[in-house]
């Protein structure tokens, strides 16, 4: 059996990379599992817009660890490129918003969380053929290019000292009453210390089979497909991101602009469609004329950890002592990590936390 690290993680995501980097940052020795390379799931094929896209029709438990990330994120960013010289691409370029029948919850969220807003000017809005419904600009949202940043994010943690060890399959446990004893893998056994499950759109099915055990607390969590669309575009060409409906552009810095998504439950096939490749498609040239001239370059989609509410989990199993989670963060897992794996590490580490942790844990209603 391969020694125990104080902490194994499962899963190199967004949410399982940064929390190792939060809990080796303590001095902790972490391990972090994944089957797959580091980065290529989710967190991978997502968008990377740094808000969730109606944040005042979501839940409160995620407004507020909205809130708290983005007090984290510009510092971390700066840190991770000053230290990796890998660029996550961070960019404050804005989010104008062309449909908003709520527009005065919209105006109220925004001024709790501290987010400046203004109306969308005619000119914002001439590339754009839409519907326009009270259109909103927030001039201070941001993007985080999420491949670059899961290539920081991974590069970072290997500088600090956690050892990763990629395609390695985790598939059981042995418990030992209240303790989970040994991980098995397709590398073999791990004697684990402390556990944290942050396997993504995973981590139901793996409790699910690893604990067959009906009486014992496990997260609901499915996977949602998403599927996304990249067109090569010129830098300039779209300023800022835009949200029309329940789709939205992003334009990259080197212009590259994505189109996005489809939210589908297709349990684990991640296959994408010719069908939503067409809708996609449809959607961004109607939206925006001018980006007919441009080439579709990419088409993928993703498996999103999906919970009923969109709440993540983030906490100790209440019975199994070494067993904890983060894991569930549905469409806004780049925005809420941070704050995320900022609060699982001060659980486990027996910090107090910045936020009140109660609506993340297993027990309560996600
Ligand atoms: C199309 C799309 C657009 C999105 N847009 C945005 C957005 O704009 N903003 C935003 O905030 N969020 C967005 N999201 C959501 C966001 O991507 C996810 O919430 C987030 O990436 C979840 O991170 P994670 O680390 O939990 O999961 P993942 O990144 O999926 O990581 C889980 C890891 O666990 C590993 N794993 C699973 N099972 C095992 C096992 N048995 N053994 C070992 N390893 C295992 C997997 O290989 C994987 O690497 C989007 C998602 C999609 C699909």
């Amino acid at each position: 059996m391969k020694s125990a690290a104080d902490f194994t993680v499962i899963g190199a995501g967004v949410i399982g990379l940064m929390t190792a980097r939060a809990l080796r940052q303590s001095g902790a020795s972490v391990t972090v599992i994944d089957q797959n390379a580091a980065g290529q799931e989710s967190s991978w094929a997502g968008g990377g817009i740094l808000l969730p896209l109606y944040p005042w029709r979501q839940a409160e438990a995620i407004t507020r660890l909205v809130e708290y990330s983005l007090s984290l994120y510009p510092a971390l960013m700066a840190t991770l490129l000053a230290d990796t010289g890998l660029d996550p691409e961070w960019t404050p370029c804005g989010l104008l918003m062309t449909q908003n029948p709520d527009i005065e919850a919209a105006k109220a969220w925004c001024q709790n969380a501290h987010i400046r807003y203004a109306d969308a000017t005619a000119a914002q809005l001439e590339a754009f053929s839409c519907t326009r419904v009270n259109p909103l600009w927030l001039p201070d949202i941001a993007q985080a290019r999420n491949p670059r940043l899961l290539k920081a994010l991974k590069q970072d943690v290997l500088n600090k000292g956690v050892q990763l060890i990629e395609h390695c399959q985790v598939t059981g446990f042995i418990h030992q009453q209240n303790r989970i004893g040994t991980v098995c893998t397709t590398l073999g056994e791990f004697s684990p210390g402390q556990l944290v499950m942050a396997s993504g759109a995973w981590t139901g099915a793996l409790f699910e089979r690893l604990m067959p055990d009906s009486s014992l607390d496990k997260p609901q969590i499915a996977p949602i497909k998403g599927q996304m669309l990249v067109f090569a575009a010129e830098p300039g060409l779209l300023p800022c991101i835009v949200l029309d409906g329940d789709r939205y552009l992003i334009p990259r810095r080197d212009g590259k602009i994505l189109a996005g998504s489809t939210v589908e439950q297709e349990g684990f096939d991640k296959t994408a469609t010719t069908h939503a490749k067409q809708r996609l498609h449809s959607f961004a040239t109607e939206l925006m004329p001018t980006l007919a001239r441009y080439p579709l370059i990419a088409h993928w989609a993703g498996l999103r950890p999906g919970t009923a509410q969109g709440i993540p989990y983030i906490g100790k199993h209440p019975t199994i002592d070494n067993l904890s989670i983060n894991a569930g963060h549905f469409r806004n897992g780049l925005v809420m990590a941070p704050a995320s794996a900022q609060m699982l590490a001060d659980i486990l580490l027996g910090h107090p936390t910045a936020l009140a942790s109660g609506p993340y844990q297993l027990d309560n209603p996600h």
